[in-house]
């Protein structure tokens, strides 16, 4: 896959323009203070009794509200809550894209699955970094920055795909490199991984071990450390150097085990599982399941979050985090 650089991307192609980024939390605020530093002129969209309003003043940037900004700005990069961004859109941003401006986003389900339909008189981009905001933040004050993503959806003035690399360039990612991608695959293979793998797979493995110890007469404290705690020592480890770096670190009893059993957990079962999932999210499936759960106001997120939230790992994990003070002291 090619990768994009810094010599890729022309941010005189964002000189004499106004940045609009709408929303002011994770993204929004790493966004808007790279794109200031790089030398452009951003200002920030919230709602008028938001509290980030006074973050983004002591930050140094102009604040208005949603509309205003909309309307005053060539460049619309929405960072708020996916959820939200549907009506936001219809009732403050679309009655302001005038010929020629470009609306960006950072996560492409919108788009994607059509609860956003921008008019075929704007450029519509996607630059999504790959890490949480306040790394994307950090490191670009560094010097550095995160790898990330780029796409177009909709090229009107014939400059959509210079204006996402420049974009890309003035909040720092193509100083570690960006990769061309498109909505539907962004979109889609972050629904995935966040269902199957990082959010969904490894809550429900965690579980199951932990179950599985308790059930059998083991102390939940001690199947707590096993199967919660000590996964963070593991995941640093492939994060840093992949698996093979990992089960260099850890015992041969450990990678032998690792070897034998994974498969037998990760089934074809499991696999066959996954393409299900798979298929549900492509199908749009599950994008109408959450966009009428968003409509009837959350209720089996509510009731899964309150259920979860009870769980024995949980109320033994609150106690055993006490012991351990340091944790989360960031
Ligand atoms: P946040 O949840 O951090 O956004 C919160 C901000 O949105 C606050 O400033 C809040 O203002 C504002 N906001 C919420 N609702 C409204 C509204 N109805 N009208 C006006 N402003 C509103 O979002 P994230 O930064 O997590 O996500 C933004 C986008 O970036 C999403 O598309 C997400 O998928 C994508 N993304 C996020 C990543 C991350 O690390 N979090 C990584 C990559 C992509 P108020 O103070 O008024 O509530
Ligand atoms: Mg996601
Ligand atoms: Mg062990």
């Amino acid at each position: 896959m090619k990768v994009f650089y810094d010599e890729s991307a022309d941010l005189n192609l964002l000189k004499g323009k106004k940045i609009a980024v709408i929303g002011y939390g994770s993204q929004g605020r790493a966004q808007a203070q790279n794109l200031k530093d790089s030398g452009l002129d951003v200002v920030v969209g919230l709602r008028p009794d938001s509290p980030s309003r006074d973050l983004a003043e002591r930050d140094g940037l102009p604040v208005m509200t949603v509309a205003e900004a909309a309307a005053s700005a060539d460049i619309i990069q929405i960072l708020i809550p996916d959820e939200n961004q549907p009506a936001v859109y219809r009732e403050e941003i679309a009655p302001h894209l005038t010929p020629g401006k470009a609306l960006g986003f950072s996560h492409g389900f919108n788009i994607h699955y059509g609860q956003i339909v921008p008019p075929p008189h704007v450029d519509v981009f996607l630059v999504a970094p790959k890490s949480p905001g306040p790394m994307l933040r950090r490191l670009y004050a560094e010097g550095r920055g995160v790898p990330g993503l780029f796409a177009v959806h909709q090229d009107y003035t014939g400059q959509a795909r210079g204006l996402a690399l420049a974009y890309a360039k003035a909040i720092g990612l193509t100083r570690a490199g960006v990769f061309e991608t498109t909505f539907r695959e962004e979109t889609e293979t972050d629904l995935f991984g966040e269902q199957c793998v990082l959010c969904g797979g490894v809550t429900a493995l965690i579980k199951a071990g932990f179950e599985t110890l308790v059930e059998a007469g083991y102390a939940p404290e001690i199947a707590y450390f096993e199967c919660l705690h000590e996964l963070k020592l593991i995941v640093d480890l492939i994060y840093e150097g992949g698996l093979t770096e990992m089960r260099r670190r850890v015992s041969n009893t450990a990678e032998y085990g690792d070897y034998r059993v994974g498969p037998r957990i990760i089934n074809d079962y499991v696999r066959e599982e996954m393409r299900q999932v798979l298929k549900e999210i492509q199908s749009g499936e599950f994008a109408r399941e959450w966009i009428l759960e968003n409509q009837a106001n959350q209720p089996v997120l509510k009731a899964c979050r309150r259920r979860e939230q009870e769980h024995l790992i949980e109320r033994v994990g609150k106690e055993l985090r006490r012991m351990m003070p340091w944790l989360g002291q960031k």
